[in-house]
């Protein structure tokens, strides 16, 4: 029986009023035993976030499905037919793409019910765009380096476990370097900490503009910085390095007097190796490029 034929005109109205200015839609869903659904229920103002006209989302559902991001749609697909058969309800968000070019993230809460004539779902979408680029913006946060931008050390180590697994599996190359810089702290002492921390994001930035998009650079920690190489074995590794300390030496990072230079030391991961391991071997070549004579690149034997 229709609302209207149970409910006074005066509690009727401020609910008609509500519904269409929802910041976000309620709606109802049905689905055929078929596979056709539609929307014999739509109501509030962010309809027009989905783009088509409700008249026509009545009659035919996949009209607004087809908006939907390519991974988004089958993801969505299959999780309707769980609600549908296990009548769980229906959770999550999904990315649409709107006529001024944005992206707007939906998220959506539905209970089924099964009814004569197929499943019928009862819901509530809301546009939480908004709270997705704070997240975002909070996991771009916690990755990264303030100083220099580059990824930080969790965001390193995190990749570098990454990585490892995926040489473990497949036994594909994978080689780490860690370069430091050579007698940083006389760049302080003799320039301050500000000129200190301006070779610092200088160099960052240089050798980030050096390398292949594959390769992945990270801060590890004070004047230490890690590179690690996907698909790549010690020897091309080392020819990497030596290309990038010479590059380094040459530059000029506008300091008054003298240039800079970086030692580095190359370990290449060993099948079952874990990531400590592969860490302390990188170090220890570090430590003899050091130890050395510095601005050269060590690699495991
Ligand atoms: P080596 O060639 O043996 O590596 O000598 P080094 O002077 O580079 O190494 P040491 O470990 O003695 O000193 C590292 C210095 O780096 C000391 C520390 O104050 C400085 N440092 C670490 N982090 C920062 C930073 O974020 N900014 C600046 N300006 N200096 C930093
Ligand atoms: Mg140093
Ligand atoms: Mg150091």
């Amino acid at each position: 029986m229709p609302v209207d034929d149970v409910m006074p005109d005066h509690t009727l109205q401020p609910l008609k009023t509500l519904a269409e200015q929802l910041p976000g839609l309620l709606f109802q869903l049905h689905r055929s035993p078929g596979g056709h659904m539609h929307f014999p229920y739509l109501v509030g103002s962010g309809r027009r976030l989905l783009g088509v006209a409700p008249e026509r989302l009545a009659g035919d559902a996949s009209l607004a499905f087809e908006q939907l991001d390519e991974t988004d749609y089958p993801r969505w697909m299959a999780s309707i037919e769980r609600s549908a058969r296990w009548q769980t309800p229906l959770m999550g968000k999904f990315r649409l793409s709107t006529r001024e070019g944005h992206d707007r993230w939906i998220a959506v809460r539905a209970q089924p019910e099964e009814v004569e004539s197929g499943t019928l779902w009862h819901g509530i979408m809301l546009d939480i765009s908004e709270q997705v680029a704070e997240e975002e913006r909070l996991r771009l946060l916690s990755d990264t380096d303030s100083l220099t931008g580059l990824a930080n050390r969790r965001k390193l180590l995190q990749r570098l476990d990454e990585e490892i697994s995926l040489s473990n599996r497949h036994a594909l190359p994978l080689s780490l370097v860690i370069l430091d810089l050579d007698h940083f702290k006389h760049i302080n002492d003799s320039w301050g900490h500000l000129k200190g921390d301006d070779v610092l994001i200088n160099l960052a930035h240089y050798i980030r503009d050096l390398l292949r998009r594959e390769d992945f650079l990270g801060r590890l920690g004070g004047e230490e910085f890690a590179l690690v190489l996907p698909l790549t074995a010690r020897g091309n590794a080392e020819n990497l390095a030596e290309r990038l300390r010479e590059r380094i030496a040459a530059h000029d990072f506008a300091l008054e007097d003298g240039k800079i230079t970086v030692s580095m030391g190359i370990a290449e991961h060993r099948v079952g190796e874990d990531r400590n391991r592969l860490l302390e071997r990188a170090d220890s070549n570090l430590y003899a490029a050091k130890h050395q004579g510095r601005n050269q690149v060590v690699a495991s034997r």
